[in-house]
């Protein structure tokens, strides 16, 4: 392809030749209609003069207009799912009230831009691998704590997300307010730190009075907030080897793929108990050997979320930086078995796992343990 002139080299030409138009000869006699035309004709001319100049520097230049059929128009594509979502049965959230079952309810949308579009209802998402609950706050514009307070089972332990789960996403921040036995309006509000008439005045929500309440509606509860509850989280399991458990093999598996990043050792710097393996956020890790899961969560270490695995015969095994934990301590792993994601957590530069054996509470080599590559 031709080069292509700068817009500002374009003009030049243009300039200089509209200069030598003007330097051109006129002509002096002229009748009454060409004095009054004259103005018209000028101006036309010179209209069309510069619009020809334009078309003979195009075609002499070789400049490639964009066409329509050209091939470097990539065609369009699809945006990335998300996920599953479907939208929550209405049912689950109260009755439709029946004077506004034969009206239309225009909501105001505030914002046109799609991640502060106010979705219409609660949708539910599918956790896909690799998800975290910040992750997908983000992919919906709304706060962690939300994706929290409107899915009970992950209060209890946040970290633990599992493939296929189904998670309730708000269309809003707040709280998912299943109502329970003796529940009224005033005990919920108080409960989430919010006013009644923002769980009535709520378009999500089609509740007028205590009346209207049935247990198992859920409610939507506008900027809800639940109270920091101390959650009794076991990330430790502290017993002992269970006795009908199997062992493990003392031959171990590689724990990921990845780039050997840094060795075991003195690096020059520090003393490197482990091996890291560079890959990128999510890469799976497994368990190099059969064991019983010791630690499973995040630890204030710097290993960051950390998985140790202990496998029963003197040798243990630490998985550090993680974004992700499949497994709870107190829990078999088979060898070779998905225990987490790499990740970047803790004391950590980038995605990476940071891989430590220990015999005998001391650590070793993996290197010396592990298969050549
Ligand atoms: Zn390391």
């Amino acid at each position: 392809m031709a080069e292509t002139p700068t817009s500002s080299s374009l003009d030049v030409k243009i300039g200089e030749l509209l200069a030598v138009l003007k330097s051109l000869p006129r002509p002096r006699a002229r009748t009454n209609l060409q004095i009054r035309l004259r103005p018209f004709l000028l101006r036309y001319t010179s209209h069309l003069t510069v619009i020809g100049l334009v078309v003979l520097v195009l075609s002499l230049g070789g400049i490639q207009l964009p066409r329509a059929d050209s091939p470097q128009l990539l065609p369009p594509t699809a945006a990335p799912s998300l996920g599953n979502r479907t939208y929550a049965p209405l049912t689950d959230r109260g009755s439709l009230l029946p004077a506004e079952r034969s009206t239309l309810v225009r909501f105001p949308v505030p914002h046109t831009t799609i991640p502060d579009r106010l979705r219409r209802g609660v949708i539910t998402y599918t956790v896909q691998p690799g998800d975290t609950v910040s992750g997908i706050a983000a992919q919906f514009g709304l706060r962690w704590t939300t994706i929290m307070w409107s899915n009970e089972h992950l209060e209890d332990n946040p970290d633990l997300l599992l493939p296929g789960q189904i998670l309730n996403i708000l269309p809003i921040d707040g709280a998912y307010h299943r109502v329970c036995d003796n529940d009224t309006l005033a005990k919920i509000a108080k409960t989430y730190d919010v006013k009644v008439a923002d769980i009535t005045g709520c378009p999500f929500n089609n509740v007028q009075s205590d009346a209207d309440l049935r247990v198992g509606y859920h409610l939507v509860v506008p900027g809800g907030r639940k109270p920091y509850v101390p959650v009794v989280f076991r990330p430790t399991y502290t017993g002992p080897f269970p006795a009908d458990a199997p062992r493990g093999s003392g031959q171990f598996i590689w724990p990921t793929q990845g780039r050997l990043t840094d060795l075991f050792g003195w690096t020059g710097t520090r003393w490197h108990t482990g091996i890291d393996i560079a890959n990128s956020k999510g890469t799976h890790v497994f368990a190099a050997d059969r064991g019983y899961v010791r630690q499973a969560g995040w630890t204030k270490m710097g290993y960051g979320v950390l998985i140790i695995i202990d496998h029963g015969n003197g040798y243990w095994t630490y998985y550090g930086h993680l974004s992700a934990v499949w497994v709870r301590a107190g829990q078999y792993v088979e060898k070779g078995q998905w225990i987490g994601n790499i990740g970047s957590t803790g004391r950590s530069t980038g995605p990476h796992l940071h891989f430590e054996v220990r015999r005998n509470r001391e650590p070793v080599n993996p290197m010396d343990l592990l298969p050549p590559r």
